[in-house]
């Protein structure tokens, strides 16, 4: 059929994960954790549900829950965003990125994207009507090349999207990135949106470096995270965006078409949950710290030789030394002769360095799945 998206297959998640039930691996590919969430949010859910939390939420949130994202963001970044007119709760950062692209991008616009990025981004802009420009990150640390990122600017570039902690690679922003993308985005137009889903998700001390921080910046900035990695509920779809009024307004013009409002219940339940445990966020990292640590020290243990994670749950390995297939070949060959699931990094690029031979595993996992899945990669 003539349809708008002909070059769109099904996700790589959704493909590699398949792959894994119907071979039995261990799958360290889709990010989603295999344990519990926090046993409170659970109850504060049941609850919601049993008190009649059921009909539609306010189309821009719960404003309980809109208040709690509010003081959160004055707890970690120091900015007190209004609470009525700049937070939108929405059904994931899925939905966030779609309804700030739809907001601001028209026809024929650009938008700068970097290489390898999440994959909802550019289809996102291609239904807009809008065109991906993709400059590649550095092919080994992860880190933005501004200059390259300034040459990529042209009259039609509409939007800038950065993602720090960086899916699927776990780089993260330092000052000296918000330097440059300050620099960058003084007297332009250009809308800038911040996926920052692994917002609470940073090793080794190091500061998430979020826009909210930074006026200069966040006066034009979708800011956008995810519940789903914060509360090890992927299923959940609830996330939410905080931007200026005039924006929220466009990005609430959007989300009333297309969700209108997410599921009720959660939005209490998270509601209760930011106010009664800010714990939980603030150990994350190091609740994720030791997994990475422990799950670094395995991989030494084989053929597989992993590169730096600054944030996020996600482990690069470069498996040159085992084998010269490209990375969609071997993560199949991974999950169908050795039994464990990864994802490749083509699918995350418009062009992925042609020497590249690197996968992505999902450590959001508890010790015995991935002591599992150690056990087969020390065969490799
Ligand atoms: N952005 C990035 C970088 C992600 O990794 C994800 C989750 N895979 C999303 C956005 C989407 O988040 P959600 O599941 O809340 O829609
Ligand atoms: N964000 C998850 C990942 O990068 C996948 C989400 C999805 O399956 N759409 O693995």
């Amino acid at each position: 059929p003539d349809t708008k998206l002909p070059k769109v297959g099904t996700t790589i998640f959704t493909v590699m994960s398949q792959l894994a039930a119907e071979h039995g691996a261990v799958n360290l590919g889709q990010g989603f954790p295999d344990f519990d969430v926090p046993e409170r949010l659970i109850e504060s859910l049941n609850r919601a549900m049993r008190e009649g939390r059921n009909q539609y939420a306010p189309m821009t949130g719960v404003p309980a829950l809109r208040q709690a994202i509010a003081a959160k963001t004055q707890r970690c970044y120091g900015y007190l965003p209004d609470a009525d007119s700049e937070v939108t709760v929405v059904s994931g950062a899925s939905e966030a990125i779609f309804d700030a692209v739809h907001a601001v991008v028209r026809p024929g616009e650009e938008v700068i994207v970097l290489d390898p990025c999440y994959d909802s981004y550019e289809p996102a802009i291609d239904l807009a009507g809008g065109r991906a420009v993709h400059v590649p990150l550095d092919p080994r640390s992860f880190a933005v090349d501004w200059d390259r990122v300034r040459a990529a600017v042209t009259p039609k570039t509409r939007m800038l999207i950065v993602n720090t902690p960086h899916n699927p690679s776990g780089a993260m922003f330092g000052e000296d990135d918000i330097a440059q993308l300050s620099d960058l985005l003084r007297r332009t137009g250009i809308y800038l949106l911040s996926d920052e889903v692994y917002e609470h998700i940073v090793f080794d001390k190091l500061r998430h470096e979020s826009v909210l921080r930074y006026p200069e910046l966040r006066e034009r900035a979708f800011v956008v995270s995810s519940f789903g990695k914060t509360y090890h509920c992927t299923g959940w779809k609830i996330g939410y965006c905080i931007a200026p009024p005039a924006l929220t307004a466009e990005l609430r013009k959007v989300h009333q078409y297309n969700s209108f409002c997410s599921f009720a219940p959660a939005q209490w339940a998270f509601a209760e949950m930011i106010e009664a445990e800010p714990e939980h966020y603030e150990q994350l990292g190091a609740f994720y710290q030791a997994k990475r640590d422990r799950f670094r020290e395995q991989l030494l243990g084989t053929r597989l030789q992993p590169l730096p994670v600054a944030g996020g749950y996600f482990q690069l390995v470069d498996y040159s030394a085992i084998s010269d297939l490209d990375d969609v070949a071997f993560c199949r060959w991974l999950t169908i002769e050795k039994g464990v699931t990864a994802i490749p990094l083509s699918p995350f690029y418009e062009t992925a360095p042609a020497e590249q031979r690197l996968a992505r595993l999902c450590f959001a996992k508890n010790e015995t799945t991935l002591d599992a899945a150690i056990e087969r990669l020390r065969r490799l």
